[in-house]
Parts: C-alpha cells; structure tokens; sequence
C-alpha cells in the first residue's frame, strides 16, 4: 500500500479521506531535520502552514511523487526543484478564498469604527464618552483592490452589498472581466490609491511585488484612507506605513500579515488607528476542513491515476 504523510496538524476529515486509499502517517510538526530522516518511505505528502520541503528533503525523497499544501502560499517549498525530479506541487488557492475575504472586512469594519479600542474602553469600565469612538460607514465609499484573483473578486462581490463603488487595479485582469464583478478597471496603481477611502491588497509575493506598497504609494493615500493588507507582509513597505500611521497621513490600517512575524515593532504595536491579526485569515473551521479535503483529493487523484 502507498503511503502519505500528514506532516503537521490538519483537518480529520481529509485525513480519513486519505486512509480509505492509502497507509497514513500524520504528525503535529515535522522539522525539517526529521522531515529528511523520513521523506524516503512515503509516495505523497500533505503540508499546511510550518512543514519545510527543501532541496535537501527532496533530495531524500525517493519515492515521493506529490506535495499537497493545504493552502496557498508555496514559500516553504522548493517547488522548481521538486519539479525537476517528477515531484508534483499543488495548492488549495480555492478552499480559504471565503474566509480570507470576510477577514477584510472584519478589518475594514474594526478600523472604520474603532472596534478593538472601544472594546478595551468597555472592559476596563472606563467611562461612556460615546463620542470618542465616532467611526465612518463603508457604505457608498470608494473601496480600491489591488489584485483581482481569487480573493481580490471575492472581496468584490461582497462589498456590492455595501454599495460601494469598486476600483480594481490587476494587470492581467481585462477590464471586462472586473466589469462583471461590478469593478472598473485602472491601469495604473497610483490612480486607484488616490481615489479610494478604503485600499485592500490581494496580489502574491513574489521579486516584482515586494514593497509595491511604498512611501510614495502611500503618500498618494487620501489621510481619511483605510489601508487594509491580508495577503502578504512584504508587498507593503511597513516602515513606510508606520510613518504614514503615526503622522496622520492615512485614515488606518488593518493588518493580518506582516512583514516579519510575528511583528516585533512596538511603535507599530502601539499605534491606536490599526487592527492587528496573527495572519487568521484563512483561520475558519469551514476553510481549514476545505483545504484538507481538497489537498487529499489532489493526493488521491495523483497516486490512485
Ligand atoms: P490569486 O493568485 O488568485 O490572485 C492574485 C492576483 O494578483 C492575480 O489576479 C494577479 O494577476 C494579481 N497580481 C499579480 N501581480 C500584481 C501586481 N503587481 N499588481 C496588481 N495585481 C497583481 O491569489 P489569491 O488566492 O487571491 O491570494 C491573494 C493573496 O492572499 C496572496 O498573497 C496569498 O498568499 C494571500 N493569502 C493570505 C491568507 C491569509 O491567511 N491572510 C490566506 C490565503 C491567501
């Protein structure tokens, strides 16, 4: 019988998807030491979040055919190099688009009417100045997305409900494509930043998107703007925009990844006008039982062909 190794912590119900098929092996974390210790006896692999297949685990893996990450982002794997020796990579980019796109607006919501900040004012009894927490309403506002992939549509689609008029900035989305999600087209970034009272990132990290958000991006921010990031830390210049924060130069900001994480930049951590998440936004029973199911079938599909 083939086997599988669920390297770390993952929903059951893949799991036992896959143990109808094949010999399954999971593991809370697998470090990469280990990882190398063991790759030799298995045909498939299942990764999410923390599981490292390097160059030196591919060099082990004898008899591995596929990687199934449960989730997005390939960053931890090799995947060139996995490609050159017959190993299949995959993704779930699918299972955690729902999730991820609620998340922005759970951030949108929590800067606009100081959600985290009038929480802690209740708890610690404060008082009941009502009018420190004025927010604003995201209904008929300008929302800008950068990027209209997966995630980036998603965000659309819900934020019709909210009325707002949508700008979408993707170069390589045609402009009628985005017209069917209710999104006009901008061609170049700067106008969509100019122009929007609440800006989203959706784009992948990759040489060409690193620090796309920048001091001079920023600047072009209108200073009531709510900048929101849940796609990758690096894509935005955190320096930048802890300047831009502190100064008063944008509205707010919500942000669920950074550019180190966890974030360890106090002044960052300190500031009042942000929400900060630990990258959650793929962190729903719903997404989690997706990705794990859709990985496994990737693995069935790829071993039982
Ligand atoms: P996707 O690949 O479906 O879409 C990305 C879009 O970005 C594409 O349409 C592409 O054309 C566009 N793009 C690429 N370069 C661009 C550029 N320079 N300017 C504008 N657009 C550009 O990806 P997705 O599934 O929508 O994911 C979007 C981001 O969200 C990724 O960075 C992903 O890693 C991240 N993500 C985060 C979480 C989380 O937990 N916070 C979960 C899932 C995904």
């Amino acid at each position: 019988m083939q086997r599988v190794l669920v390297a770390e912590t993952l929903d059951q119900e893949g799991i036992d998807l896959l143990k109808r098929h094949f010999d399954v092996d999971t593991r809370e974390r697998t470090p990469e030491e280990e990882l190398k210790a063991i790759i030799s006896q298995y045909d498939g692999l299942m990764i999410k979040t923390y599981t490292r297949v390097s160059k030196a685990v591919i060099d082990r893996a004898s008899k591995l055919k596929i990687v199934a990450r449960a989730g997005t982002g390939l960053e931890k794997v090799d995947v060139e190099y996995a490609e050159t020796k017959g190993i299949t990579v995959r993704n779930t980019p699918e299972a955690n688009v729902v999730s991820v796109g609620e998340m922005v607006f759970a951030l949108m919501f929590g800067v606009a009417r100081k959600i985290v900040l009038a929480d802690g004012y209740v708890r610690r009894q404060a008082g009941w100045e009502r009018d420190r927490f004025i927010g604003t309403e995201l209904t008929g506002k300008t929302l800008g997305i950068i990027g209209l992939g997966h995630i980036g549509q998603r965000v659309a689609k819900a934020a019709r409900g909210f009325e707002m008029r949508l700008l979408g900035f993707d170069p390589f989305v045609e402009g009628g494509d985005m017209a069917e999600y209710g999104v006009e087209k901008v061609d170049c970034l700067e106008d969509l930043l100019s122009a929007s009272d609440l800006i989203t990132v959706h784009i992948p990290l990759m040489d060409s998107t690193y620090h796309l958000i920048g001091e001079p991006q920023i600047g072009l921010m209108k200073k009531t703007a709510i900048f929101v990031n849940t796609s990758r830390g690096p894509v935005v210049d955190q320096k930048a925009l802890l300047r831009a924060l502190k100064e008063g130069k944008i509205g707010g900001a919500g942000l669920d990844v950074f550019e180190k994480e966890p974030p360890d930049d106090k002044e960052l951590l300190g500031l009042e006008n942000i929400v900060v998440t630990p990258h959650i936004g793929a962190a729903t029973r719903e997404a989690l039982r997706k990705m794990t199911v859709q990985a496994a079938e990737i693995i069935i599909e790829k071993l039982m062909r």
